[in-house]
């Protein structure tokens, strides 16, 4: 695809989920792709899968200095970075009662700071280049809160904010997008640790869900505008949820 072949593409969370699908999807479509996570072999075994024109850097986005290193090495080896798409996310999800204020705090860490550190790492280099395309994922839960994901909720509401703030401070010269995804088949909840929570969602086994081709589409949509055309916002639900 002719706005996506040669295009360094960065993608934080790249490791299963999302992430991985649309990292695949770039990279069939002629991208050179940095994959950043923190779990090596999952990382690895992606890197053989697509071949010479990508790369992985493990990456833990709660730690300022990772995001810093992940830039530069994307730089080191393709030149530039033209996208950074901040995906990497958790939801051990839970009820304000039950004071799981650890997992508030790695919640706050990887999903805000996370985003926060990823942008630092890359602005100076898309402003002196006087181009680039910054993306985060939020949620449909950084649209609307429901009982039970009020931490959760709160990260993707601020991912929203952060992201709505850069765009009025760099619309002139740099692409920034927010993707919504409602409920889309990933390892995403896995580390639910809530009883309140696994009563009510069945560990969210139940609920309509998209596949993460879904979200990798939506971002191969997001990329491939022409230069001249930025995406604001893209929200995807699958058929049923409201
Ligand atoms: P997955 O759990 O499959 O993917 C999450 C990714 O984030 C993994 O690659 C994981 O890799 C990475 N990650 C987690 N913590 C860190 C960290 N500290 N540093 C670096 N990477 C980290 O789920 P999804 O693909 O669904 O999630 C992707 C994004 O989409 C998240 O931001 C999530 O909140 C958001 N989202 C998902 C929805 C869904 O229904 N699935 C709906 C709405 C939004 P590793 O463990 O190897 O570090």
């Amino acid at each position: 695809m002719e706005n996506i072949k040669d295009k360094v593409i960065v993608i934080t969370g790249a490791s299963s989920g999302m992430g991985a699908a649309t990292a695949r999807k770039l990279a069939g479509l002629g991208a050179k792709i940095v994959l950043a996570a923190r779990r090596e072999d999952q990382l690895k075994a992606l890197v053989n899968e697509l071949g010479d024109n990508t790369m992985y850097v493990i990456t833990d986005v709660s730690k300022r200095i990772d995001l810093d290193n992940l830039i530069q090495q994307a730089i080191a080896k393709f030149g530039h970075v033209d996208v950074l798409w901040n995906n990497a996310g958790i939801m051990p999800i839970s009820f304000f009662d039950e004071g799981h204020v650890d997992e508030w705090d790695r919640m706050i860490d990887i999903n805000i700071k996370g985003v926060l550190y990823g942008i630092n790492a890359v602005l100076p280099h898309m402003l002196e280049r006087g181009q680039g395309h910054i993306l985060a994922t939020s949620s449909v839960g950084g649209l609307r809160t429901s009982p039970g994901i009020g931490v959760y909720s709160g990260t993707k509401f601020a991912v929203r904010a952060i992201m709505d703030t850069l765009r009025e401070e760099v619309a002139q010269t740099i692409k920034v997008t927010t993707i919504f995804p409602g409920a889309t088949q990933s390892e995403l909840g896995h580390d639910i640790t809530s009883p309140k929570i696994k009563a009510l969602y069945g560990n969210l086994g139940n609920m309509p869900k998209m596949d993460e081709e879904a979200i990798a589409n939506a971002v191969v949509y997001a990329i491939s505008q022409p230069g001249n055309i930025t995406i604001n916002d893209l929200v995807l639900r699958p058929l049923g949820q409201t």
